[in-house]
């Protein structure tokens, strides 16, 4: 099932557009709309604070390209969502991407027909969706 309990507890922090879209998207893929490359999905995060922040920025390679409190996760509620496929299989994804890209393509359609207006897609980010000011 999509969303567990952590999921679900991270994705309650932010605002309703993004809760109803990504809560939208992970009953589809309950359904089986993007099987079987991507059958189950996870909020890895929401809000960060200024720990987890910094070790992000910090990290190599960067898992964030911001210092604490520049990043949208970083806001309450935050203003940014991390929205994967699960289980996470980087090692798997670094050399095939598509599950990232198929489930981006998907929020993002998703997206423009409930009318909620994002951030364009990051490069090198594919699970980040930021609402836009
Ligand atoms: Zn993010």
């Amino acid at each position: 099932m999509s969303l567990g309990k952590v999921s679900r507890e991270r994705l309650a922090l932010c605002p309703r557009p993004l809760i109803i879209l990504i809560e939208s998207v992970a009953a589809d893929i309950d359904a089986g709309a993007l099987a079987p490359l991507v059958r189950d999905t996870t909020v890895l995060c929401t809000f960060r604070g200024e720990a987890e922040q910094m070790a992000a920025f910090n990290a190599r390679p960067q898992r964030s390209k911001k210092p604490w409190p520049e990043s949208a996760h970083n806001s309450m509620p935050p203003r940014a969502v991390d929205f994967l496929p699960y289980p996470l299989e980087w090692a798997a994804w670094e050399a095939s991407p598509a599950p990232l890209w198929l489930l981006q393509g998907y929020v993002r359609a998703r997206a423009r027909a409930l009318g909620v207006r994002l951030k364009p897609a990051i490069r090198w980010d594919a699970p980040h969706y930021e609402l836009a000011d």
